[in-house]
């Protein structure tokens, strides 16, 4: 089955009792029990809810992972994970990583005894260098945001060898539409399901694909445990959405690749960073491993109040935080997304005051460019 076909089909609704081609929401807490040491499957909605079922299998088919479990934001799901860990074991993480994993690392898991560094993990050598007897994962995001860096997942698959370190990918920005990391050699997918696969800034989730059994047992005791699970109505709406992740993804690239190579002819835009760029240092890696680029890009004005000016005067495309949603947004890193980041470090990765960071949309082209057009003059 196609990607587009199984992310319509790939799930029936599990009861089959009314023919509904819509997924019911079971909105309830707990399932009766037949009988003593009976279960219908379902006992208690935070270990399980037929609802959330649905759309976590949908996940593991799109991914082609063993299990899925669905969190209630992708923050949630990012911090479960983290609970794989103990004091005094080691994560090596991408360094132009999406500002709330670090805020999460740098605050929470340090003070839990989880040592964090980053690296700049395109280098293969340096996340080589890094690793050492203590590192139990490699934490990944491909492409990066803001700066769109990409990362060899089976690169660093190699050169993690058959050591026992977890490799993580953080696929939000791709979803399964574009590219499935455990073919790559990851272990586990995160996705904040709040960006493309809802679609429509209306909800949010998050989501962990695994590639095995055991990691999905570990996981399971920990989800049940710490309770951050999505409720049956998100769990609809997500449904919902990944029926036309096909469409928006297809529509969302067509715009992006039209609008950065726009970008790139305007006087007072300076750089565009965008993968799908044949001039993008990544693009043959991308191609290599992903079946599409997406649809979000950085570019940097020729100055501050160049780039004030565009957040201020846009009027179709919004001024607001997320992306991956049917509206192009357009945010400002440098006192949003990245404002935690202390500013020699946002410096080093490129993130000042003239970049702007677009999430393009799946409205007409044409009125995205003169929006942005109208807004730099
Ligand atoms: C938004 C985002 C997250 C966090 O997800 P929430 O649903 O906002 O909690 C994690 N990783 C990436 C790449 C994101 O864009």
């Amino acid at each position: 089955m196609k990607l587009e076909t199984a992310c319509i089909h790939a799930v029936r609704d599990a009861t089959h009792s009314t023919g509904a081609l819509a997924t019911p929401i079971y909105q309830s807490a707990a399932f009766a029990h037949p009988g003593v040491g009976q279960s219908t499957g379902y006992d208690y909605s935070r270990t399980q809810n037929p609802t959330r079922e649905h759309v976590e299998k949908l996940l593991a088919a799109l991914e082609g992972g063993v299990d899925a479990l669905a969190f209630s934001s992708g923050m949630a799901a990012i911090a479960t994970l983290m609970e794989l860990f103990s004091p005094g074991d080691e994560v090596l993480a991408t360094d132009d990583l999406y500002g709330g994993s670090i805020r999460l690392f740098d605050s929470i898991s340090q003070k839990n005894g989880v040592l964090v560094r980053y690296v700049d993990s395109s280098q293969l050598a340096a996340l080589n260098a890094a690793i050492t007897d203590r590192t139990k994962a490699v934490f990944i995001e491909s492409p990066t945001n803001p700066m769109s860096k990409v990362t060899d997942i089976s690169g660093v698959k190699k050169h993690l060898g058959s050591r026992e370190i977890l490799l993580i990918v953080d696929n939000t920005f791709l979803t399964p539409y574009f590219c499935n990391p455990l073919a790559l050699g990851a272990d586990v997918v995160v996705h904040s399901g709040t960006k493309y696969l809802s679609g429509h800034n209306d909800t949010l989730a998050g989501f962990l694909v695994l590639r095995t059994q055991a990691l999905s047992q570990k996981l399971r005791f920990l989800q049940n445990t710490i309770g951050a699970v999505l409720s049956p109505f998100d769990a609809f709406l997500l449904t919902r959405g990944i029926k036309t992740l096909a469409l928006r993804m297809q529509k969302a690239q067509e715009n992006a690749m039209k609008v950065a190579t726009w970008l790139k002819a305007q006087p007072k835009v300076r750089e565009v960073h965008y993968v799908g760029l044949p001039e993008h240092p990544a693009y043959a890696l991308s191609q290599r491993q992903a079946r599409g680029f997406g649809g979000m890009m950085s570019f940097s004005m020729d100055s501050a109040e160049t780039a004030k000016a565009v957040l201020n005067n846009t009027q179709l495309i919004l001024f607001a935080e997320s992306l991956g949603g049917v509206e192009t947004l357009i945010t400002y890193p440098v006192t949003q997304t990245h404002a935690d980041v202390p500013e020699p470090a946002r410096l080093k990765r490129g993130i000042d005051d003239k970049l702007l960071r677009l999430s393009v949309g799946i409205e007409a082209a044409e009125d995205i460019m003169a929006d942005l057009e109208k807004a730099m003059k």
